[in-house]
């Protein structure tokens, strides 16, 4: 064997769901949105002058930011952009997790965490979810090298109470808190207006599923100006011409457009409760979701089975072999008229 392989970075990569080539899927199985971006994102792409793209563009992302600070009111220097929240929490990892002591996060959680740990050699350590798959405050409240949790947690969809985060945010005042809300617009309560009490918090939200950008690459990060400093210094000696100046455009048009925003979080919601209400009538059990997908299991038929047929009838939703949830199937919310098509298809395929 070769030398160079001795010195090689091994890491085992986060595998994405899948984006199947075939047409005429229906795809829910990673938490897209299923509706297009607002009207006035096409125009903005419509409007692009692609001589523009003879430049770099402004590694600042100034637009983009001016106008997330108009949408959340508050300042620039209290915002991180990236290249979707992946982009923006391996940069945060990078940037704060550089302890010693381990960093702890959930048994059952985002997969990329322990990716990018172990990527960059951060020690961690997993909290087991309680039966319920609430998590146990108590866990959070020990020494550590940093925290990460999600908000609501996914797959499971469930959110705490703001008073179980902010307690484990002031309880670590000399670790960084991660709090990954890429689901947040769906339904649970946002610990952002926390970061102005709290210098040792970084929120994280995306642009992928409640903005319907998931192709674009757009995520960003709440903070206090320090924190927000420590990141884009890490990143301009990284790589600082990351977000394109397409995309800096069109994220904000998306912005330029809150009333498109709320109707389409609206219908995602009302259809997520529907699909609980028929997928119980059919024997499957969930947690009270508060995101864009149910993390459900049939009382009688294996997750995997139900997957399989489901793939074969062009219905893709994420199945995880994994211990204590391969017998759950994580449904991602799409139209109506969707859901409906997969009501069907379980009414048919359970009754057999
Ligand atoms: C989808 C997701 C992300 C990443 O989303 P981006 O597309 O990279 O913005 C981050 N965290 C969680 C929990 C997610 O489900």
């Amino acid at each position: 064997m070769s030398d160079w392989r001795t010195y090689v970075r091994k890491v085992e990569p986060y595998v994405p769901g899948e984006q199947p080539k075939e047409k005429n899927v229906i795809k829910l199985n990673t938490n897209e949105n299923p509706y297009p971006p607002s009207p006035r994102v096409a125009e903005a792409l419509m409007e692009f002058d692609y001589d523009e793209l003879r430049r770099y563009p402004d590694p600042e992302s100034t637009i983009l930011l001016d106008a997330l600070a108009e949408t959340y009111h508050v300042d620039k220097n209290q915002i991180f952009v990236g290249v979707g929240s992946d982009d923006v929490l391996a940069m945060s990892f990078m940037t704060f997790f550089n302890s010693p002591k381990p960093i702890i996060f959930p048994d059952i959680t985002y997969s990329f965490y322990d990716v990018w740990a172990d990527e960059f050699r951060i020690p961690y350590e997993t909290k087991p979810l309680k039966e319920d798959f609430r998590i146990d405050v108590d866990d959070y409240l020990v020494e550590n090298g940093g925290i990460v949790l999600p908000n609501p947690n996914a797959p499971t969809g469930l959110a705490e109470g703001l008073e179980v985060y902010e307690r484990i945010i002031r309880s670590n005042p000399d670790s960084v808190v991660i709090i990954d809300e890429a689901y947040v617009d769906f339904g649970a309560e946002s610990v952002f207006p926390l970061i102005e009490k709290y210098d040792n918090l970084l929120v994280v939200q995306t642009f992928s599923k409640s903005r319907c950008m998931a192709g674009s690459r757009i995520g960003y990060a709440f903070g206090n100006p320090e924190l927000i400093r420590c990141l884009n210094d890490v990143k301009y000696s990284f790589n600082s011409y990351t977000m394109d100046r397409i995309t800096q455009k069109l994220g904000t048009a998306m912005l330029m457009d809150p009333e498109y925003f709320e109707h389409t979080v609206q219908s995602i919601i009302e259809t997520r409760e529907w699909t609980k209400q028929e997928l119980q009538k059919l024997g499957f059990t969930f947690g009270d979701s508060k995101a864009n997908f149910i993390f459900a299991k049939h009382e009688s038929v294996y997750a995997e089975e139900i997957f399989k047929a489901l793939k074969e009838a062009k219905i893709y939703v994420r199945y995880f072999k994994k211990p204590r949830i391969d017998n759950y199937l994580r449904i991602s919310i799409g139209t109506r008229k969707e859901m409906e098509t997969l009501v069907l298809f379980l009414q048919e395929y359970l009754s057999r």
